[in-house]
Formats: C-alpha cells, sequence, structure tokens
C-alpha cells in the first residue's frame, strides 16, 4: 500500500445505508471492507477519520431522480411514521454491523440534518451556471463537468442507455441528475423543506458531497463504496463537488469499490428479495463472525459466491481458528506492525517471518485471504514458538477483526456434532482427557479441574463412567 496521508488524519467517507428497509448479506460487504480498510491504516500507525452516512431522505424509487422517496414509501407500508421508519432500520444497521465487528465510524451523519447545507451548496452551483431549473426540479447539467464520468470508465455516449433512464421533461442530458426535486403540483411530500426552487427534498447525490465536506474537509484522502456507485452515484458526487470547489483539484485522492456479493453465482438485484438478512443467517445456527470470515476470505475487489457450502466451510473455519487460538489467550497487543514486531521474542525468526508475510499481504491492497492463509500456517507450524504464535495470532486478529481474542467455540456453532471435528481437534481433545484422567489418578485434583476448564472453553463435556471417561460436544 503506497499510501500517506494528506493531513495528520486521513479521512474516510463511506457511503451508508438508506434507512427503509433490512439491509441483505449483499449490502453488508462494503462495511466489513471499510472497517478492514480502517484496520489496516491502524496497523500502518496512520491516524483516520470515518464518516457513514444514513440516507433517511432524498433517495428515490430506482434511484431516479423522480418520483417517490423509498422512506415516504416504506413508512406507507409499513403504517408508520418516516421517523419510526428510518430510525428503526438505522437502529437494525447498527447492530447487524456491531454483530459483524465492524468498529463504529466517528460520525453517522443523517441527511436530514444536513439539508439547509445542501441548499446552500446547490444555490453556489446555481450562482456558478452549472445548473437548470425544470418544473421537476434543479439539475446539474454534466456536460459542463470536465472529465464527467471518468471514474466510471464507461463513454458517456452509452452509459445509462438502459432501462434505469427515465424520461423527464426538458432534461438536456442523459447523464443530468437532481440536485433539488420540487415537488409536483397536487402532491405534497411528507419530507418536505422550502428552498429557492419550490418546496421539495433534495437529490440523493447531494447529501454526500456536502456531508463529507462538512465532517471531513473540503478535500479528503479515501473515499468507499460497493462498485455500483462507481458509474453513477460517485461520478455525480464528483462532478458537482469539483464544480463546487473549483480549485481544479481532484475532490478526493482515492477511490475504493468493492465488488459485488452473488448468490449461487446469481447477481444480487438492488432490492433483492430471496438474499437472507445476518439474522437470517443467525437463526439458521451460523455466527454472524462466519459471514465476515466468508467475505474476508475473497479480495475486495473480486465477485464473491454465496453458497450454502461456502458459509459452512466458513464456519468451520471460524470454529476451528477461535479452538486453536483459545489455548493461546490472552493474546498480546498487536494492533500495529510496531507493536507486533516489539512484543515479539528476541530471536523467534519463524514468528517473525509469518509477521512481515502478513505485512505484505494488507500492505498489498489488503490481501486479506493471504492474512487469513498465514495464520493458519502459523497454527500448524511446528517451528513456531507458543510466544511467538501468540503475536502472530493478535497481528492477523487485528487485521481481520474475528474476535479471536474471545471467542468461546460453543458460541460458533451449536449444531455441530464430533464428526464436524478435524483430526487434529480430535487429538487434542483425547490428550487432554487422557492428562486428566492421569491427573485423576495421581489424585491432583486443581490440575484434573483446570484441564477439564480447558476443555468446557473448547466446547468439550466429559464425563466420567465405570468404563472410563467419555466425552461430547456441547
Ligand atoms: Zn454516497
Amino acid at each position: 500500500m503506497d499510501f500517506t496521508p494528506s493531513a495528520d488524519v486521513a479521512g474516510i467517507y463511506s457511503c451508508g445505508p438508506t434507512v427503509y428497509h433490512y439491509a441483505h448479506l449483499g449490502n453488508m460487504r462494503p462495511y466489513v471492507f471499510a472497517d478492514t480498510l480502517r484496520r489496516a491504516l491502524r496497523w500502518k500507525g496512520i491516524p483516520a477519520r470515518q464518516v457513514v452516512n444514513i440516507t433517511d431522505v432524498g433517495h428515490a424509487v430506482a434511484d431516479s431522480e423522480t418520483g417517490e422517496d423509498k422512506i415516504e414509501m416504506a413508512a406507507a407500508r409499513e403504517e408508520r411514521s418516516v421517523e419510526e421508519i428510518a430510525s428503526y432500520y438505522t437502529k437494525v444497521f447498527f447492530e447487524d454491523t456491531a454483530a459483524l465487528n465492524v468498529q463504529p465510524a466517528d460520525v453517522y451523519p443523517r441527511a436530514t440534518e444536513y439539508v439547509p447545507q445542501m441548499i446552500e451548496f446547490a444555490t453556489r452551483l446555481e450562482e456558478l451556471g452549472y445548473t437548470y431549473l425544470l418544473p421537476s426540479g434543479l439539475y446539474f447539467d454534466t456536460t459542463k463537468s470536465p472529465g464527467y464520468g471518468t471514474l466510471a470508465l464507461l463513454d458517456l455516449e452509452g452509459q445509462r442507455e438502459g432501462a434505469r433512464v427515465e424520461q423527464i421533461e426538458g432534461r438536456k442530458n442523459k447523464s443530468d441528475f437532481a440536485l433539488w426535486r420540487t415537488e409536483e403540483p397536487g402532491v405534497r411530500r411528507v419530507m418536505r423543506w422550502n428552498s429557492p426552487w419550490g418546496w421539495g427534498a433534495p437529490g440523493w447525490h447531494l447529501e454526500c458531497s456536502v456531508m463529507s465536506m462538512a465532517l471531513l474537509g473540503q478535500h479528503f484522502d479515501i473515499h468507499t463504496g460497493g462498485v455500483d456507485h462507481r458509474e453513477l452515484h460517485h461520478v455525480n458526487e464528483i462532478a458537482q463537488s469539483e464544480a463546487y470547489l473549483g480549485d481544479g483539484q481532484p475532490w478526493v485522492r482515492f477511490w475504493l469499490h468493492n465488488e459485488f456479493l452473488l448468490m449461487n453465482n446469481a447477481k444480487i438485484a438492488k432490492s433483492a428479495g430471496p438474499v437472507p438478512r445476518l439474522a437470517e443467517l443467525i437463526e439458521a445456527g451460523y455466527h454472524p463472525v462466519a459471514y465476515r470470515l466468508f467475505l474476508l476470505g475473497g479480495h475486495y475487489r473480486s465477485q464473491l459466491d454465496f453458497t450454502t457450502n461456502a458459509i459452512d466451510a466458513a464456519q468451520a473455519t471460524l470454529r476451528r481458528l477461535a479452538g486453536r487460538v483459545a489455548a493461546l489467550r490472552p493474546l498480546p497487543a498487536a494492533d500495529t506492525y510496531d507493536a507486533a514486531r516489539e512484543s515479539l521474542p528476541p530471536g523467534d525468526e519463524v514468528a517473525a517471518a509469518y509477521l512481515e508475510k502478513i505485512d505484505a499481504a494488507i500492505s498489498a491492497d489488503l490481501a486479506t485471504p493471504q492474512i487469513l492463509a498465514a495464520l493458519q500456517e502459523s497454527l500448524r507450524d511446528p517451528g513456531i514458538s507458543a510466544a511467538g504464535l501468540r503475536v502472530v495470532a493478535a497481528a492477523a486478529e487485528a487485521l481481520l477483526g474475528l474476535g479471536l481474542a474471545e471467542l468461546d467455540t460453543r458460541e460458533v456453532d451449536r449444531r455441530r456434532s464430533a464428526a464436524d471435528l478435524d483430526s487434529a481437534e480430535v487429538e487434542l481433545i483425547e490428550r487432554k482427557v487422557a492428562e486428566r484422567t492421569q491427573a485423576r489418578l495421581d489424585k491432583d485434583w486443581g490440575r484434573a479441574d483446570q484441564i477439564r476448564n480447558e476443555l468446557e472453553a473448547l466446547g468439550v463435556q466429559v464425563t466420567d463412567t465405570a468404563a472410563g471417561p467419555t466425552w461430547e460436544l456441547t
């Protein structure tokens, strides 16, 4: 990773959720990705400030420029107020991200809190001559934006010729977008503000430019989002922001986009029906972090196919990792590369080499699959010292965020049976059971109890029978 922040603190803006429905698994990928980026910056000793917006107004149906607001539609459907809808789905979003070990952003601005600033922003663009007014709202003229659409890597002529392009009376170019959506005559919006262009609501793209500049400064380092934003939303954010700033500088230094989640090899539609939510995965017996592990098992710029087999494999891996790392706790502090280096036992070349592997992987555009591989390899390596292994596990955990410092294997999967264990796990359990039997024969009750506790931490219950001890998974 070749990155130095432009200020003392790297500013990160991540496009956040529209809070009118439950987020499905695919919707969660951008937040796990942005969390990985933050962990990577911390690893490199770079302080960061992250802003994630909450879109609680202005996102029209099918990303169009006109038409009903998604939140108002949801309020009507669920017979709740728009405020109830927004606060309920915001709460669910926070619960889901917390369950995925996504560290909270520094600020979660709500679009409804920034409408006056959005009106000022659009007024400035109007003064600069970038806009034109139609009965349906104030539009940004994209032909006045040099380099419009560069980010999308698409040719403008061919862009958005598909079904998503709506006919708007008087719009000069298909790519022009609404800065302000004026109420149609006779239609009174629930969420409405007065503006120089009449009563109405801001266009969807405006909030990200306004809130990021308000909270991170006019220019900042990194903007993240799903790859679906690269073609339209981010292109429009750039056009209006660079027009507003007018300083000839790129608005944002780096744009990072995560790829799509596929479902059984099919692309997930935006408002998908059958894609599960995290809560449904949990109900089905999966640990939420198994989904995080599944995501990190692929590179963020690769499409990932969500299948039952894939999530089962992630769950089994998580259980094995938690079981192995449990024996190494407590883990030392290794949140940064420097702290990890300092924690290494002197002369432990094997552990040092794993640490270098982990650092090289995160530096190579956040290659989380390689970090996972290095961790797994180190846990099997007979040549590494226990103290060195602790540091390697702590370093991998700091970047992967799987909760290995405290995760109890019993929490990971309540449905497992002994048949799910691999031979190394069975060997470890049987060795501990035998040690406990020996301790009991030696009448070393303290030692026997200690081993029983260790086994319980692995989710193993020992029962003493006349024929000797037996064990089962709890
Ligand atoms: Zn955005």
